[in-house]
């Protein structure tokens, strides 16, 4: 991937791949495997991945499959190494100060693409693969796979000419892989658009047939509930800053501002009441004195007052909402505090306070 003097055609042709687990990531490492490539993947861990975190958090609901690692089964279906790289810290300047901004919600997926296979071919030099490929498809994603956003990524990642995209190859200029008969372009795809079915027959005639359903997204940062708490969050610290404790705890619960100065994340099932409970330092938490139930927990700095409006709204998604007087506790660094409340009632929570 040097790209200067005569290249040899390697006896084993070696090609790393990003791998999402979905299905057009799959489908390019397997078109590259039937050519005899040898193949191995990569998968990025961002922070704002769903799958790792939520998809194993929440209860299941009944009937559902377990929760899985997309990435991992299908690595593990194609029967080829997959390399899991934690690239969260370097994330943060990519989702605070995207380059080419953000898409619909705060998914700054141009600079993300730019920054994931910049990545992956430096993984690439140095580990001795011979190209890098993506399962990417021209005019499939609003901002990321566009004709014109192709060559951003390709310059702006240093992967120019050494980076093919299998699915859509014939509607792009040949890559070096290519035009070094390392890789046969007549046994690549040309797709395009948003149609899946091309896909979808491609991956009958391949044998594939267990994938996830692409509705389900790759990460948060394309959901718009996430998306609003997070610029909440931004917007009432004065900074786009974050911690992963931040970003995690985006995840679960429900979340109510009812003043500028605090907020309440209240566990919506068990699992949930259990993740929240890792976050308790440096926060309140309120939980019902006698009865099972919901924990919330209390960031920022609350007055006297608020806490007995925390109480409130804590007792109302409690167990003890349709009883006229909850036992509340506080807890806070070590010190507990009861208060005996009135769960409020749904005609006293402000649709505003709900982020
Ligand atoms: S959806 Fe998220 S992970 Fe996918 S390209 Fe956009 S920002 Fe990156």
């Amino acid at each position: 991937m040097n790209g200067g003097g005569v290249v040899e055609r390697p006896e084993r042709v070696r090609a790393l791949g990003l791998l999402s687990g979905g299905l057009d990531s799959t489908l390019a490492a397997r078109l590259l495997m039937e050519q005899g490539i040898e193949v191995e993947c990569v998968n990025f861990h961002t922070g704002f991945c769903i799958q790792s975190h939520t998809g194993a958090m929440r209860n299941p609901k009944p009937g559902a499959p377990p929760p899985r690692h997309d990435a991992l089964h299908a690595a593990s279906n194609l029967g080829v190494r997959l390399h899991l790289v934690d690239i969260a810290e370097d994330y943060v300047r990519i989702v605070t100060d995207p380059k080419h901004g953000y898409g619909k919600h705060l998914n700054p997926c141009l600079d993300c693409k730019v920054f994931m296979v910049h990545k992956a071919f430096e993984m690439a030099r140095t580990m001795g693969f011979h190209f890098l490929f993506t399962g990417e498809v021209l005019g499939q994603r609003p901002m990321s796979q566009r004709r014109d956003t192709f060559p951003v990524i390709d310059r702006e990642s240093g992967a120019a000419g050494w980076l093919l995209r299998p699915l859509t190859a014939l509607r792009l200029p040949e890559t070096e892989p290519e035009k070094l008969g390392w890789v046969d372009r007549s046994r690549l795809m040309g797709f395009s658009g948003r149609n899946r079915k091309p896909q979808m027959a491609l991956a009958a005639r391949l044998g594939i047939r267990e994938y996830p359903s692409p509705a389900g997204g790759c990460c948060f940062l394309t959901d718009e509930n996430y998306a609003r708490k997070l610029r909440d969050l931004w917007s009432f610290r004065g900074s786009r800053a974050y911690a992963m404790e931040d970003i995690l705890l985006l995840k679960a619960g429900r979340h109510l501002r009812p003043a500028p100065h605090f907020k309440l994340v209240i566990g919506r099932d068990d699992a949930e009441n259990h993740f929240l409970t890792g976050f308790v330092d440096g926060r309140l938490r309120i939980r019902a004195r006698d009865l099972p139930g919901s924990i919330t927990l209390v960031e920022g700095t609350p007055s006297a007052d608020d806490l007995t409006l925390a109480c409130r709204l804590a007792a109302r998604f409690g167990k003890g909402r349709e009883l006229p007087e909850v036992a509340m506790v506080i807890d806070s660094g070590g010190q507990s505090e009861v208060r005996v409340v009135t769960p409020m009632a749904v005609h006293e929570i402000r649709e505003e306070w709900y982020i």
